[in-house]
């Protein structure tokens, strides 16, 4: 049986730096990319926030390079998603969705998070037409139109101070009567005189014609009363889903679904790692994800020396 030393899971940024540093510590790295190799960075625009940048730096050109500087250092990638894992003993073992079979000494779970929709009819049929879960890859298409962002918390107010740089006029429709937001976030979105907010109020249909979306019906839940909004786009930013759905239970979760670690990467199946979203929920920086992808590779590598296995 070929054991491979370490097995990454996932292609963000968390899980890149993993491979660099499990590259350069000599671990042969197998990198299962998943199907959004690069993570949600790749959705992005200009990154103005990782440092060495000082221009800035797209997104898609940031993962790319990350991928092209593990695989200098012994990264072999293979674009599959894995879609089960048994870590109930060792050596651990990896199933990709094309039913092949990988063993690994160790595995670092860097599989990230993905936006949350709402689950309303025609939504994913009008995403890119009006209906968008992620404003900084979309906003630009919005200048001189009207939106609606849904949610009340700091994504939801990123994204509505975001989306003024482009829309003539941006509503906040939020379930309640107060904000989830952190007070610096609920404060610039409230001093924007382009964002005004909807409370209690809740989304119940999308309008839309051959081109997309044209408005929105929403109800009011204190009054029951629905009226209908005019609205060239309809952004959710009602949070992220942890992608741990192919871990099966195998691994301690938050109640929200994250990956519980401890003492930075460790998970509560010693040689099994997780670094970026999708063990954190509230940083969920590439900075911050890149950092805890170093940390992954240098607990793994310092794991395999003391069981003893060399690499
Ligand atoms: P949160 O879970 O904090 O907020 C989600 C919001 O969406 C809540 O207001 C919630 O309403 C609402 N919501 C959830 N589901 C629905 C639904 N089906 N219909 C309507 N509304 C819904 O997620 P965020 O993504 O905003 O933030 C996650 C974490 O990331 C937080 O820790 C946050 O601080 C952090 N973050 C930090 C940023 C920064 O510092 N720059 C930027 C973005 C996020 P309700 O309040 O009623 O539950």
């Amino acid at each position: 049986m070929d054991v491979r030393p370490v097995i990454i899971i996932g292609t963000g940024p968390a899980g890149l730096t993993a491979a660099l540093y499990t590259g350069r510590a000599m671990m042969k790295p197998l990198v299962l990319e998943g199907h959004e190799p690069g993570g949600q960075l790749t959705l992005t625009t200009e990154v103005d926030n990782f440092p060495g940048f000082p221009d800035g730096v797209l997104g898609p050109e940031l993962m790319a390079n990350m991928k092209k500087q593990a695989a200098r250092f012994g990264a072999e990638y293979l674009p599959v998603k894995a879609t089960a894992v048994d870590i109930s003993k060792r050596p651990f073992k990896v199933t990709t969705e094309k039913g092949d079979v990988f063993h690994a000494q160790t595995i670092i779970i860097s599989t990230g998070a993905s936006a949350k929709w709402m689950g309303l009819p025609k939504e994913k049929e009008l995403s890119g037409r009006g209906v968008s879960t992620c404003a900084t890859c979309d906003g630009f298409f919005y200048r001189g139109k009207v939106v609606h962002v849904v949610g009340g918390g700091d994504t939801a107010m990123e994204d509505a101070t975001f989306l003024t740089k482009f829309a003539t006029k941006v509503y906040v429709v939020h379930r309640r009567d107060s904000l989830r937001a952190s007070k610096p976030m609920q404060e610039r979105a409230m001093k924007n005189p382009k964002i005004e907010f909807i409370w209690d109020t809740e989304v119940t249909e999308i309008l839309s014609d051959t081109a997309g979306v044209t408005g929105i019906k929403v109800k009011n839940l204190k009054t029951n009363v629905v009226t209908e909004r005019q609205t060239d786009g309809l952004f959710y930013g009602i949070g992220h889903t942890p992608n741990t759905g192919f871990l099966s239970g195998q691994l301690k979760l938050d109640e929200s679904g994250f990956i519980l670690t401890q003492n930075g990467p460790e998970t509560n199946v010693p040689g099994v790692f997780a670094c970026g979203d999708v063990q954190d929920s509230y940083y969920r920086q590439a900075i911050s994800a890149a950092g805890s992808g170093c940390q992954a590779a240098m607990k793994a590598e310092r794991w395999l020396e003391s069981e003893g296995i060399a690499h």
